[in-house]
């Protein structure tokens, strides 16, 4: 054992972050204040959207996009194993079904070719996720949910400042919604905190008053007759998912430093891909090239037969040297609420094996030099 921890992933928070937070905290608004709606206009101009909505996390920014998509019991979703439950579970919220596609054994996002084959007449939508930040094949993907009729909504938890064909993931070029979280490990964060972008006025409006019990005030869009100026209405069943004013605050100061952020990771990535790519036993990721990950995760995969070693054994290995290594993730379809709602192991094979021999190395951007190096001798070590 070694006294030496470095995380997978964590946040990083300066002096100017602390003191937005101080700021609000002596300011009238506490919450739903005039931080809200620049927090919102900055992240929508920095993504390249027309429209911006923050919100409590990134679990509620997939519930309120599903809403907004109108999804409803008997509806199925299409998703990707590869992520984190949630995703899966915002489906659920609506009483839709969740239905997995495999992913692509190159970059393990969806596969676009595995998205076709799970359209039925009650498909709905489709959720790709930008697994580790590398975007997904948006175009085909589109192409196929326009022919089909199906709303999509990205998963870009993972993909602050990602770019698709030279354009940031979250424009919704491609997509009705995009959808982010800011949880430390992400790539800037509130605490806890989420967005959802669109370019749709009507996605927009839903989606504000979904985060506010479905109450509305506004009588020029929603309400027909006002009892008076007090008057609100509860138009359907939201909840009470707003954001503070002081985590818009915490944000906005962390959005002005997701450039510097990003050039780390992708520094940082860019070590390890050229320090560990002779290690036999170890495969990289694969990156195409009409794209640029954020590298949210860098995953290795470890070959157990070459190295003689499980991937047990070597994530035992790297966590007793004080690497914070992780493994994400678990195909969503095999936690044991899955298997009670009747999904069987074995839908989506490719998955599964990625699955099995998957390590998560460390990769934040205060990441010192020599902690990667030292990540990596570890790792040569073997
Ligand atoms: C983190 C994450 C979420 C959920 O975000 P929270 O802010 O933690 O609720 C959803 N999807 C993916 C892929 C994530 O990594």
């Amino acid at each position: 054992m070694t006294d030496k921890f470095i995380p997978y992933g964590r946040q990083w928070i300066d002096d100017d972050d602390i003191q937005a937070v101080i700021d609000v905290l002596k300011s009238d608004y506490l919450t739903t204040g005039p931080k809200i709606k620049e927090f919102e206009e900055s992240f929508a101009d920095y993504v390249g959207a027309k429209y911006a909505v923050a919100i409590a996390n990134g679990t509620a920014a997939l519930h309120a996009a599903c809403f907004a998509a109108g999804i409803k019991e008997g509806d199925e979703v299409i998703t990707s194993p590869m992520t984190f439950a949630a995703t899966a579970n915002s489906v659920l919220y609506m009483e839709g079904k969740p239905i997995f596609a495999d992913i692509d054994p190159q970059t393990y996002n969806i596969s676009p070719e595995e998205i076709k084959k799970k359209i039925t007449e009650m498909t709905a939508a489709v959720i790709p996720v930008h697994y580790t930040g590398q975007p997904c094949d948006l175009d085909e993907i589109y192409r196929i949910a326009r022919e089909n009729n199906l709303t999509v909504i990205e998963d870009a938890a993972h993909a602050l400042g990602a770019t698709y064909k030279g354009e940031k993931i979250g424009n919704c070029r491609y997509s009705d919604m995009t959808i982010f979280s800011f949880h430390p490990v992400k790539h800037i964060t509130t605490g806890e905190g989420g967005m959802i972008t669109t370019n749709s006025e009507e996605y927009y409006n839903k989606l504000i008053q979904f985060r506010t019990h479905g109450i509305t005030k506004d009588t020029d869009i929603f309400i027909k007759t006002a009892d008076g100026p007090w008057y609100h209405e509860q138009q359907f069943l939201g909840y009470n998912y707003r954001m503070t004013d002081i985590q818009a605050a915490f944000g906005i100061s962390q959005l002005k430093k997701s450039d510097g952020f990003l050039e780390r990771r992708r520094e940082i990535a860019g070590i390890y891909n050229r320090e560990l790519a002779d290690i036999d036993w170890l495969k990289l990721p694969f990156q195409k090239d009409d794209r640029e990950s954020s590298w949210h995760l860098y995953v290795v995969q470890v070959d157990e037969e070459q190295l003689g070693k499980s991937r047990k054994e070597v994530f035992e290995y790297l966590r007793d040297k004080g690497l914070g290594v992780q493994v994400h993730y678990i195909p969503v379809y095999w936690h044991s609420y899955y298997q009670k709602l009747g999904y069987c192991k074995g839908i989506c094979p490719v998955a599964e094996g990625f699955y099995k021999r998957t390590i998560t190395l460390p990769l934040y951007p205060r990441m010192s030099d020599s902690d990667v190096e030292y990540v990596i001798e570890v790792l040569k070590g073997l």
